[in-house]
């Protein structure tokens, strides 16, 4: 599944038109046609359906589901949500084959008139605004969407819902809240974003014939799926020896926190690394050890429990690092991090060493492999110096500027996830349940990721894949023996077998 702004599904549009030889007309017809087949699974002959168009694009989508029900035999009716005049091109074509079809355009231009005319719809399709909305949304169109919000019948909206921006980066104003959306073509930069996603509903992607060439033109920006895990996930050699599966090292952990480095260390192993050591204070060593029998352990210095620069272990002898974890965000600590930060081998920085390394984001240009950042959206925020608020509303334009400006692969995590790549990619990671908002789900992520880092020849893939088996790993323990109430982040670490038995 593939994500774009509003901008860039404009220019895939001219693209599949101009050199893909296809027509508007037929994309509005695909467009149509393949969710009218959709919607139909779901409806009964019986239902009254209302198809609301407005003027544009997302308006000539309607006509062709309004046309292709008629034409299936459903009781349906067609609201016109603005005067003729606006009905134009590929909209206008389509306009006329449905009334050469039999159908009956009801021009209807105000609130009070559209509430007088839909009260029996059990159906209401949202054709009214598409991607092209711009600016306050005006009235009538305000009031009309209010009209179908008090609605009660179920409201399936084309391509998004009316009102709703496609892009991250807007304060909401008023929008169709969608019992279901059949999304044209590629995800809209909108379904991810926690304030918009709601009026959504629930929502899957329909095809419409455009050239995949279209897409070659931008950065690569999608979702990540099982079949993206089964493509790039690295078979274990049955000659592979602990050497070859990567030798990993934890760094983190302070007195009051035991527990985050036992879960990414556990989170390691399981993942499939060779060897793991973990590196922290001595007074958690035993605490660590009784939970991760096959870890080996290093201490460092403490400082009345506390984490503080000190020796470390020959770290030329590890292929990547993790750091952070469960370290707390005692000054006292940042010496030791930055100290860590100056080391070869890819590193995973996570919780308080992203704290940390907010005093001294330089080096993450100075570093000469590869970086990766786990920020949930309060860390993110931290390193960005703006508010959470911010973050939630631009996930995609404030990672990519962060990660390309300093080089780092950037895990900004949350519900959805997403994954932005030093020179830009970016994916979303769509696994994962509530049952994850609890503490330490964030440190098994990190273990996974660190082994994998290890193993994946990309890391970009290593980190999708991560995250990925991560979330699927809480969604299948919720389909049956947990619920997102009870789940810790030690039974996603027991999750694990089954995601790599039923997915790899
Ligand atoms: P497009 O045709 O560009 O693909 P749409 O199907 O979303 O996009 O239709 C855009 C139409 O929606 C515009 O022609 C305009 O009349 C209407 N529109 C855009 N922004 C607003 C707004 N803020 N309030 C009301 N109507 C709007
Ligand atoms: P901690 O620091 O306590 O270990 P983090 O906040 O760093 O936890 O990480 C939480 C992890 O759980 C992230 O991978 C995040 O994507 C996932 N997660 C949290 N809440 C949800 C949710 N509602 N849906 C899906 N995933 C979630
Ligand atoms: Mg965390």
């Amino acid at each position: 599944m593939r994500i774009v702004t509003a901008e860039e599904m404009y220019k895939i549009d001219q693209y599949a038109i101009q050199c893909g030889g296809i027509t508007g007309e037929m994309l509005m017809e695909n467009a149509g046609r393949s969710i009218t087949k959709e919607v139909i699974k779901n409806l009964k002959k019986e239902d009254k359906v209302a198809v609301l168009v407005g003027g544009g694009n997302n308006g000539g989508d309607g006509f062709v589901i309004a046309r292709t029900l008629l034409n299936l035999a459903y009781d349906v009716a067609l609201f016109q949500l603005v005067p003729n005049k606006k009905i134009t091109n590929e909209a206008l074509y389509h306009k006329n084959l449905f009334e050469n079809y039999g159908g009956k355009v009801q021009v209807v231009e105000t609130a009070s008139e559209l509430e007088k005319f839909i009260p029996k719809a059990d159906v209401l399709v949202d054709a009214i605004l598409g991607i092209g909305v711009k600016g306050a949304i005006r009235e009538p169109v305000r009031s009309m969407i209010e009209v179908v919000n008090n609605h009660n019948a179920f409201v399936i909206a084309v391509d998004l819902p009316s009102g709703l921006p496609a892009d991250e980066g807007f304060e909401l104003d008023v929008a169709i809240e969608a019992n279901s959306t059949y999304i044209i073509e590629a995800c809209k930069q909108s379904v991810f974003i926690e304030s918009y996603a709601p009026y959504y509903g629930e929502w899957e992607v329909v095809e419409i014939g455009i050239p995949v060439k279209a897409y070659e033109a931008f950065p690569k920006s999608s979702v990540w799926d099982a079949e993206d895990l089964k493509a790039t996930f690295p078979k274990r050699n049955t000659f592979a020896h602990k050497g070859s599966q990567g030798k990993a090292v934890i760094i983190g952990g302070q007195l009051t926190m035991p527990g985050s480095m036992a879960l990414t260390a556990g989170a390691s192993l399981k993942a499939g690394a060779g060897l793991v050591t973990v590196a922290t204070i001595p007074e958690i060593i035993p605490i660590v050890a009784s939970k991760v029998t096959e870890a080996t352990y290093f201490s460092l210095k403490s400082d009345a429990g506390i984490l503080v620069e000190s020796d470390l272990p020959d770290m030329n002898g590890y292929d990547a690092i993790a750091l952070g974890m469960g370290m707390g965000r005692n000054s006292k600590s940042e010496a030791l991090s930055y100290k860590v930060l100056h080391e070869k081998a890819p590193i995973v920085v996570d919780a308080d060493g992203l704290y940390h390394l907010k005093q001294f984001l330089g080096v993450l240009k100075e570093r000469t492999s590869e970086t990766v950042l786990t920020p949930h959206p309060g860390e993110m925020a931290m390193l960005l110096d703006c508010e959470i608020k911010d973050v939630k509303k631009s996930p995609f334009a404030l990672s990519k500027k962060f990660a390309t400006e300093y080089g780092v692969y950037l895990v900004l995590k949350g519900k959805y996830t997403v994954i932005t790549s030093p020179c830009g990619e970016q994916t979303v990671s769509m696994t994962g349940n509530a049952g994850l908002a609890k503490g330490g789900s964030g440190d098994v992520l990190s273990g996974i990721l660190l082994t994998f880092l290890m193993q994946h020849g990309s890391i970009f893939d290593a980190i999708n894949n991560s995250c990925f088996i991560h979330g699927k790993a809480a969604d299948l323990l919720i389909e049956d023996s947990h619920t997102t109430t009870d789940l810790l982040a030690s039974d996603v670490i027991e999750g694990l077998p089954r995601v790599f038995c039923t997915f790899i």
